[in-house]
């Protein structure tokens, strides 16, 4: 019996789960239920609450908010700082360990006040507490954090204003600790703690020899920004010893950079960190706590490989090598086992948010409505190109291929030396792209060579044009390259079609996304399949995982600024399993422009004066005059992101028809473009 070909077998949700690696990169938290929608899945149970993201859609449009929105999901980050102390708990436990877990979150992850007000309740029965690395963030800390047990911890680097606010966290009898970047700031605070009267609590932080790993690894190793050296290590417990002040000294701390992709990476550091504290515990000093810093990553391609997107570890043995291997080092060394501190932002927050947008219009490669009829004297590479169109069968696919390639680039030269003229070039172009189509609805029946395959799905590939900013929602995706899963939010019970990549609605070619995940190898695809647009129908698209950093990291580019956002809690007893608690605003034009130093009210005002002088002029009528300046004035209140895109209803309707549909998806199915 024949094999039964890939696009004759039913598309089922698995398929769809399988190709966007929901499951691998959701850890539980995201699914797809029998209508073909993202669900939400707060306590990662299928029998638990689901929230189908379909009706988030259908309720934030109901309330008249926008998108693209930024939308919360309040459970998840509630259950990943659950998740991270009960994880410690549990393996402290297990291990024997003699110390206890006191994490805390780094708040420039995300300084979002709900989403710090929510990490710290869903923290306190677990003494949770914040971290802060700069002037700013630790007022927010020390207003924020009012748990007199959970730790609150200064890094970074420090004035005078930043050492007096942490001392005056101690003052308002709190644990605050003052980690010693560079040696410098260390007399600088034992003479401010003098004269306040003061006793802090202070942290020295290692510059480890052992390197990270993945996209951040700079921030260890001998030539790191920050920490101490062994000797200078030294250097600043004699300083507090000779200053009979040793007893104020607590923590010691290192970082190895974010995103750690490399479990081993973890080992080395957490050997060579544990032998430090260890070493100085020997020496008769107090120290309380031992802070592996952060670098607990998130799985963002699903792949689970040590590519810069994922991480080859679980949560759990990255608890685990934390207490495992600092409890055998402490008791090699018979020292006390410390208490645990680790600094996980981009764990906590990366995946309670995500970015909905619409994609409202497509590019396609090629225009296929071209009259491409022969005439009496057309050039002979016109001809040619439409004979390879009437004898492209599957067997010929990649002699045909090869040839129309080559005669699309002889119709170029042609042209550019006066011999084609733009009705033929037009003809061959179009020609050209349709060969590729038919051969691309072939392709799932013949292998083409590996190289030709994937540049035919790229060079075919549609961009989707999608109303968001990249640089405001995603900016690592531009500035590190760093890979988001990107997925459509509907259809997932549909075959996806589509190749395509995603332009944003910046003027701006770095603009689009053209790396998507491949959740099975951590190799980025160059082109993500998606349905067909459907006329007058915005289709949903989502990015998620970015909740850690990708907000407050997000610019102003082309004055696009704050997203709409919602935040979303889940309630069993509502039918739809959640509602939505509070929604923000997004940054209007008037805000946006005010940013920059424009003055909202003078620009109405200016362009009033205008208008006012075109009526005087006789060149507008005075009522036409006034509706233009109040809509001037709409404007300047109105969310800064395209409110209406404009369709291209034929166009869509075109590539509706050319488009292989799910439900009639066959190779025999797919309708070769006509030729007149
Ligand atoms: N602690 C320090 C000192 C950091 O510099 C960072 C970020 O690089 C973090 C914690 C947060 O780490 P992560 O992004 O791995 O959560």
């Amino acid at each position: 019996m024949a094999k039964t070909k890939d696009r004759d077998k039913v598309w089922t949700t698995k398929d769809a789960d399988e190709l966007y690696g929901i499951s691998r990169w959701g850890n539980g938290q995201f699914s797809i239920n029998d209508k073909g929608h993202l669900v939400i899945l707060p306590e990662k149970r299928l029998d638990g609450p689901m929230i189908d993201i379909t009706e988030v859609i259908e309720e934030i449009k109901a309330k008249n908010i926008s998108f693209p929105t930024v939308i919360r999901f309040h459970d998840i980050l509630r259950a990943q700082v659950v998740s991270l102390n009960r994880t410690f708990r549990d393996v402290i436990e297990n291990a024997g360990y003699q110390g206890h877990y006191y994490g805390v979150y780094p708040i420039k992850v995300n300084q979002t006040r709900e989403v710090v007000e929510e990490i710290i309740d869903a923290g306190t029965p677990y003494n949770f507490g914040l971290e802060a690395c700069s002037k700013t963030e630790l007022m927010a800390a020390l207003a924020m954090n009012t748990n007199r047990e959970s730790l609150t911890i200064l890094n970074g680097h420090k004035d005078e204003d930043n050492l007096r606010l942490a001392l005056i966290g101690r003052k308002l009898g709190r644990k605050v600790i003052i980690t010693i970047e560079k040696f410098s700031e260390l007399p600088h605070l034992l003479k401010l703690a003098e004269e306040m009267g003061v006793e802090p609590l202070i942290g020295l932080r290692a510059k480890l020899v052992a390197e990270g790993s993945g996209r951040w690894a700079d921030s260890s190793g001998e030539k790191a920004k920050f920490g101490l050296t062994i000797p200078e290590i030294m250097n600043a417990i004699k300083l507090l010893e000779e200053q009979k002040k040793l007893d104020y000294l607590k923590l010691l701390h290192f970082h190895v950079g974010s995103q750690v992709t490399n479990i081993r990476t973890m080992k080395e550091a957490i050997t060579e960190g544990a032998r430090i504290y260890a070493k100085i515990a020997k020496m008769n000093i107090g120290l309380e706590y031992f802070d592996v810093g952060g670098g607990l990553g998130v799985d963002y391609d699903g792949s689970r490989t040590t590519q810069d997107s994922s991480t080859n570890y679980t949560t759990r043995d990255y608890v685990e090598d934390v207490v495992y291997i600092l409890k055998q080092v402490c008791d090699l060394e018979e020292v006390k086992h410390p208490h645990l501190v680790s600094e996980s932002g981009r764990f906590i927050a990366a995946s309670h948010s995500c970015v909905i947008f619409n994609a409202f219009d497509h590019i396609r490669p090629g225009n296929l409505q071209y009259n491409t009829d022969p005439t009496t004297s057309e050039h002979i590479l016109v001809t040619n190109m439409r004979d390879l169109f009437k004898d492209l069968k599957a067997k010929n696919v990649q002699e045909i291929y090869n040839d129309a390639a080559s005669i699309k680039a002889q119709a170029i030269n042609a042209f550019n030396l006066g011999v084609l003229g733009l009705d033929e070039r037009a003809k061959i172009e179009t020609l050209y792209w349709q060969i590729c189509q038919k051969i691309e609805a072939y392709a799932q029946e013949i292998k083409l060579v590996p190289e030709h395959s994937n540049r035919l799905k790229y060079d075919l590939s549609e961009q989707y044009l999608c109303n968001f900013s990249i640089f405001q929602s995603m900016p690592d995706a531009l500035a590190v390259d760093q890979l988001f899963p990107v997925i459509p939010l509907t259809r997932l019970n549909e075959r996806p079609t589509v190749s395509c990549t995603l332009a944003d609605i910046t003027c701006d070619s770095d603009g689009k996304i053209s790396h998507f995940i491949n959740p099975r190898t951590g190799k980025a695809n160059s082109y993500l399949l998606v349905h067909p647009l459907r006329p007058q129908e915005h289709y949903y698209m989502g990015v998620f995982l970015t909740g850690a950093y990708q907000e407050v990291m997000g610019d102003m580019h082309n004055l696009f600024g704050a997203l709409n956002e919602v935040h979303i809690f889940c309630d069993d007893e509502d039918p739809t399993d959640f509602y939505i608690e509070e929604s923000i605003a997004g940054a209007t034009c008037a805000q946006a422009l005010e940013q920059l130093q424009y003055n909202a009210q003078y620009l109405s005002t200016t362009l009033k004066k205008q208008v006012d002088l075109q009526i005087h002029r006789g060149k507008l009528n005075p009522r036409e005059g006034v509706r233009m300046a109040d809509f001037y004035d709409d404007c300047l209140q109105s969310y800064t992101y395209l409110a209406n895109p404009i369709f291209a209803p034929a166009y869509c309707q075109a590539a509706a028809e050319l488009s292989i549909n799910a439900s009639t998806s066959t190779p025999e199915s797919v309708a070769p473009v006509q030729l007149n």
